[in-house]
């Protein structure tokens, strides 16, 4: 038996400024979620002059990796003004703070978060305003999942708010907004995007429609991430490479993901690396000692392990750490939810070979 369920309706190829006013209620304060680079660009006020600006407030300090102290201090300034409608514009940080304050400013917790995730109770949330999710990278999928990660870097950990109440209600994909990435913003995602994909291949859960999902990410990825690396004004490419982040996000928000992420999650928390890269560089030690048939033919496998191969992911790792530090960390990176999504059943012996070989 499996089911398949994803309720955010999708825009794709369309322009941001054009289409938002049309999908925000008529009365009622407005939130945006964004990041400080979409503010020094002058694109805030720009879409704070396009809706309406007595009613839009801003919120733009969002950081990378978004922190449990931080979440819970922006849920207790929000929270009294009556928001309507939360519109995130941004990468997987700003999406996923603007879903974390989508349950938790309804929540009738004093403090939601802290008081939610300590039990892991994160699925009880059961009310939520909606979002309208904007990505400006392309790879997190953050704009049709129902979690978002919260990191509680005080206490050493790492948790998942999760849910149906956690679907965005809209996600609206303008490629014209990824035009100024620098180069890391580029690569990063790109990476988690062929992460997700393999992930849901290789997943306990996976079903039909996610395998169909991620197999076609693949194919566009493989493509238009190589080429948005070399040329970052080629739309063409931007458009498919955002393309191909919304499948993996929709074959992921049905199979979650697995081993990679499991074994990426102490590395961000510990040594801060940027979440695409700690996803992605052990794909290519996984792809190499899978024992289960991942329904990727040779030939595309092979494509995969060149282009892990080609953005040097074992140098920009080791300026983060080295294997010794990794190793460390061995315990906390597999005996979790995501890493026993895995299917071959991991094991410290497995985890440890594939370290060493992602170095
Ligand atoms: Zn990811």
């Amino acid at each position: 038996m499996w089911s398949h369920f994803n309720p955010v309706k999708i825009f794709a190829d369309v322009s941001l400024f054009e289409v938002l006013p049309e999908y925000l209620p008529a009365n009622g304060a407005l939130l945006l979620v964004t990041t400080p680079g979409f503010t020094r660009r002058g694109l805030t006020k720009l879409l704070v002059d396009k809706i309406d600006s007595d009613r839009m407030l801003v919120c733009d300090n969002v950081t990378p990796n978004p922190d449990l102290t931080d979440l819970e201090s922006l849920i207790n300034e929000y929270r009294p003004l009556n928001i309507k409608t939360i519109i995130a514009v941004g990468g997987g940080s700003a999406l996923d703070t603007a879903k974390v304050l989508s349950v938790a400013i309804p929540s009738s917790y004093k403090n939601p978060l802290t008081e939610t995730l300590k039990d892991g109770k994160s699925q009880l949330w059961n009310e939520s305003l909606p979002v309208i999710c904007v990505p400006t990278t392309s790879g997190t999928g953050a704009e049709v999942t129902p979690f978002a990660t919260v990191w509680d870097k005080k206490s050493g950990r790492k948790h998942s708010v999760y849910g149906e109440s956690v679907f965005p209600r809209y996600a609206l994909l303008d490629p014209s907004l990824t035009a100024t990435l620098d180069e890391d913003n580029r690569l990063y995602p790109g990476l988690d995007c062929i992460s997700h994909s393999l992930e849901s291949l290789w997943n306990k859960n996976r079903t039909a429609a996610s395998i169909a999902n991620a197999l076609f990410s693949l194919e566009l990825a493989l493509k238009s991430l190589p080429e948005t690396m070399k040329n970052p004004g080629d739309l063409d490419a931007r458009r498919n490479l955002q393309h191909a982040s919304l499948l993996a996000g929709l074959a992921i928000s049905q199979t979650k993901t697995a081993i990679a992420h499991s074994i990426s999650y102490p590395l961000t928390l510990y040594y801060n690396i940027p979440h695409g890269l700690a996803a992605s560089f052990t794909l290519k030690a996984i792809l190499r000692s899978i024992k289960t048939d991942i329904f990727v033919s040779e030939g595309r496998i092979e494509e995969i392990l060149q282009l892990l191969s080609k953005y040097d992911l074992p140098k920009r790792i080791l300026q983060y750490l080295s294997f010794d530090d990794a190793e460390k960390c061995l315990p906390e990176m597999f005996l979790t939810e995501r890493g026993n999504n895995f299917l071959d059943i991991p094991t410290t012996e497995m985890v440890r070979a594939i370290l060493l070989n992602s170095f």
